[in-house]
């Protein structure tokens, strides 16, 4: 019965007809095959039941920073190979790898931008990168994004997603807990908002660091946030954890986070959390319209009275405060910086006159 006998190989693997593999995603929430761009346009989230999947880093700008107002900073910025560190293979072609899988050269992205039109400085971890582990590099550029923060006199926002330090760089990545620390608390003294972001997974030393520094910790819903993995805590404490331990809900109910707010409504949440601690945009334009006015009015006087004797008698009085006067933050070109502080509490955040004195060192008397 040689006609029973299938003549034909069967067809290949790569010749089969079917979807590619980049079309659909299924929800590991509910088991829904979900069409990726439909996802992609729901920021990731599942429409079906609102799991909100890992995104790339460079979704959250287009997510909660107005468009095009977006302007990266420090993208160079790459890690050495302090310890000459060898595991499974070398640091340094660890890091190589990492480059090629997330297109970038380290893992964060930082820089300026706006969010309803009020400026803030913004760092987004990018767990692709090593595990967004913290090594000197995040460190150092969230300690830059918010000297600068400090300097513009604009909030901070930093989005976490990170496995902790990265033991690569040993002391190297625990100190940035430290130092990220340090900057923060300069943010907050001169009542500068810092809204931190955690996103899953947000564990280890970035937890015990920055992330949970801000005046506000807003959670992602279902996201991990821990410290210790809950195998590790299991062991050592010998108790069963109860279910949805270290997930955002439960870290709410036991007052580790201030709100768990959904991706789809987190820039609007944070451009209002903003509004109630600054004061609204709209008032913030007023006001400096009013510091401009107040500001050419000065220089008229000035001009009026620039006689050579009131200018050198000005300068008398002025010369041994400027002398060890710390430098002024550097204004901002156009726009102004984000001033005042309505809000009720609010310190209020630099102005002109009240220079910012450096850690540690106070301010001279004029
Ligand atoms: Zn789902």
């Amino acid at each position: 019965m040689a006609w029973f006998r299938r003549e034909q190989k069967p067809l290949k693997k790569s010749e089969r007809p079917g979807v590619p593999s980049d079309v659909f995603d299924k929800c590991a929430g509910c088991s829904e095959i979900l069409y990726r761009e439909r996802l992609h346009q729901n920021l990731g989230v599942c429409p079906n039941c609102g799991r909100h999947m890992r995104i790339q880093a460079g979704r959250y700008v287009e997510i909660l920073l107005d468009e095009g107002s977006f302007r990266e900073r420090d993208a160079h910025l790459s890690s050495g190979d302090p310890l000459g560190f060898v595991d499974l293979k070398p640091y340094p072609e660890r890091l190589k790898e990492a480059e090629a899988k997330s297109g970038r050269r380290n893992a964060v992205i930082s820089g300026a931008g706006e969010i309803e039109r009020r400026p803030i400085h913004i760092a987004i971890m990018d767990f692709r990168f090593v595990g967004g582990s913290m090594g000197s590099v995040v460190g150092e550029k969230i300690a830059r994004a918010a000297r600068r923060a400090l300097s513009e006199g604009t909030p901070l926002i930093v989005v976490s997603a990170s496995g902790g330090a990265r033991m690569q760089e040993g002391i190297f990545s625990l100190m940035q807990m430290a130092k990220t620390s340090a900057v923060l608390g300069r943010l907050h003294e001169a009542g500068l908002p810092y809204v931190s972001v955690l996103t899953d997974p947000t564990t280890g030393g970035v937890t015990a660091s920055f992330a949970m520094l801000g005046d506000l910790n807003i959670a992602e819903p279902g996201a991990l946030i821990g410290f210790a993995g809950p195998r590790v805590i299991e062991e050592t404490i010998k108790q069963e954890l109860p279910d949805g331990f270290q997930r955002a809900e439960f870290l709410l109910e036991h007052g580790m986070v201030d709100r768990v707010v959904d991706r789809r409504s987190l820039k609007k949440e944070i451009a209002q959390v903003l509004d109630h601690m600054l004061g609204p945009v709209a008032d913030r334009d007023a006001q400096r319209d009013a510091e401009r006015t107040v500001e050419r009015t000065a220089e008229r006087t000035a001009e009026r009275t620039a006689e050579p004797g009131t200018a050198q008698a000005g300068a008398a009085v002025a010369g041994p405060a400027r002398k060890h006067a710390p430098v002024q933050p550097p204004s901002q070109p156009e726009g102004g910086p984000a001033r005042g502080a309505p809000g009720a509490g609010a310190t209020g955040p630099p102005v002109e006159g009240r220079p910012i004195p450096p850690l540690g060192q106070e301010s001279p008397r004029g």
